[in-house]
């Protein structure tokens, strides 16, 4: 079972405390450092698929992060920071029907029942693959993505109960996420929430230039972190840096629902 979220967000008084680097400028579209953005050639893509994204507050990650890269690759979507909302319209900030919507589903799931072949895949309730997926899948209008570490995400999914009302997807794919060793997810093929929402909008919407596209701006992120790890070390090189170590912690650990 997961452990009963916190009922408030944890105060700023109980945050462990690091030394602080010099402030950096950071990019006012994607909020990275200078030294990381990749978002002046992002030009968002017309899509029908519609996509909800939603970010715990306390997510961290700010060199590796991909959620509001991810939102400047899609011109409707919705970006959200928060715990909790009262409902899925209030969320999306419009009607919705959640049984055409799906989430992202953080659950144990049962890749045994998965039909052969497929990277997208409709579950349900108990993890274990849909019989007619080709009519589950038609019937998805969005996808609600949770943003943050797996613990963090966990507490969006007990914290909004409107998501038990979505249908369930999993991802089961082809390929490994090109973070490679840079993050130590629970499963290895995890995906960044930019890589999966590309497999999603290739998948359910056979746009595969919106996947191309994205997995190219992952890549350069990556490529400009290398280079800033690569600058950090040369500068300090008795001193571990210490972007280094936050940038690399390791994830953590799923808990089963
Ligand atoms: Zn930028």
């Amino acid at each position: 079972m997961v452990a009963a979220p916190r009922e408030q967000p944890r105060s700023k008084a109980f945050m462990p405390r690091v030394p602080q680097a010099e402030p950096e400028e950071t990019c006012p579209r994607c909020h990275k450092r200078l030294a990381l953005c990749v978002c002046a050639s992002i030009e968002p893509a017309a899509h029908k698929l519609g996509l909800l994204i939603l970010q715990h507050p306390q997510e961290q990650d700010k060199d590796l992060g991909t959620a509001r890269l991810l939102a400047l690759h899609l011109k409707d979507a919705v970006f959200k920071i928060g715990l909790s909302w009262p409902s899925f319209a209030k969320a999306l900030g419009r009607p919705v029907d959640p049984n055409r919507w799906a989430i992202l589903y953080l659950g144990s799931a049962k890749p045994d029942t998965f039909p052969e072949g497929r990277e997208v895949v409709v579950l349900d309730k108990n993890g274990a693959a849909l019989p007619n997926q080709d009519r589950e899948l038609a019937e998805i209008n969005g996808v609600v993505v949770l943003d943050g570490s797996w613990s963090q995400a966990k507490t969006l999914w007990w914290r909004n109960a409107w998501m038990l009302r979505c249908k369930r997807v999993a991802l089961n794919p082809k390929r490994a996420s090109l973070y490679g060793k840079l993050r130590r997810e629970p499963r290895a093929e995890a995906l960044s929430t930019l890589e999966s929402v590309g497999l999603l909008m290739s998948r359910l919407e056979r746009r595969e230039d919106i996947e191309t596209s994205m997995i190219k701006s992952f890549a350069r992120l990556l490529h400009a972190y290398h280079g800033v790890l690569r600058a950090e070390k040369a500068a300090a090189p008795t001193k571990p840096g210490r972007r280094r170590q936050t940038a690399a912690r390791p994830r953590e650990k799923p808990t089963p629902p």
